[in-house]
């Protein structure tokens, strides 16, 4: 069910829209009007930092344009906070989007995962190889014209 709750709309059965409206503690590094960004509980690194849209949606095709440049701008923020921060050296921007890319929690966020040296992740795995004919026809089918 979807209330406006604040000038947000919020999702009953949402962790996210639940964090958002103060209904479950999280670890709270950055908020401004739009948008939220918090320690994620589960880190795959440490400084593991989420960030979301306060007005639910499911994926950033739903998300207003102006929602989408604010979380963005949050991103950045977080970023330069944590080249400050933290002795990290590099980052991966992560979105998980539907369940087949491992999307669990169906609230946009952008994980932002400080990479640090030896760290042993490895997000760089090539499943799949394209002829430069597919290449070809993959660019004009994608093209955008919206
Ligand atoms: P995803 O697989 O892209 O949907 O990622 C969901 C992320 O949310 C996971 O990395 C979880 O560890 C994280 N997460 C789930 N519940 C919480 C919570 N209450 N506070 C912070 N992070 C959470
Ligand atoms: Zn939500």
């Amino acid at each position: 069910m979807t209330n406006k709750v604040l000038g947000c709309y919020y999702m009953d059965d949402c962790i996210f829209c639940r964090i958002i409206n103060g209904e479950i503690p999280s670890y709270t590094i950055y908020q401004d009007e739009k948008t939220l960004a918090f320690l994620d509980i589960n880190p795959n690194t440490r400084g593991h930092t989420l960030v979301i849209p306060k007005k639910h949606a499911k994926n950033i095709i739903d998300m207003e344009d102006t929602d989408v440049e604010a979380l963005f701008r949050t991103v950045k923020k977080v970023v330069s906070s944590m080249k400050v921060s933290l002795d990290l050296d590099g980052l991966n921007l992560v979105v998980n989007q539907g369940e087949v890319a491992g999307q669990v929690i169906h609230h946009f966020h952008c994980h932002i995962i400080p990479r640090y040296v030896d760290d042993g992740i490895n997000y760089s795995s090539k499943g799949y190889s394209s002829s430069t004919e597919e290449l070809e026809e993959l660019a004009g089918k994608i093209s955008v014209n919206i």
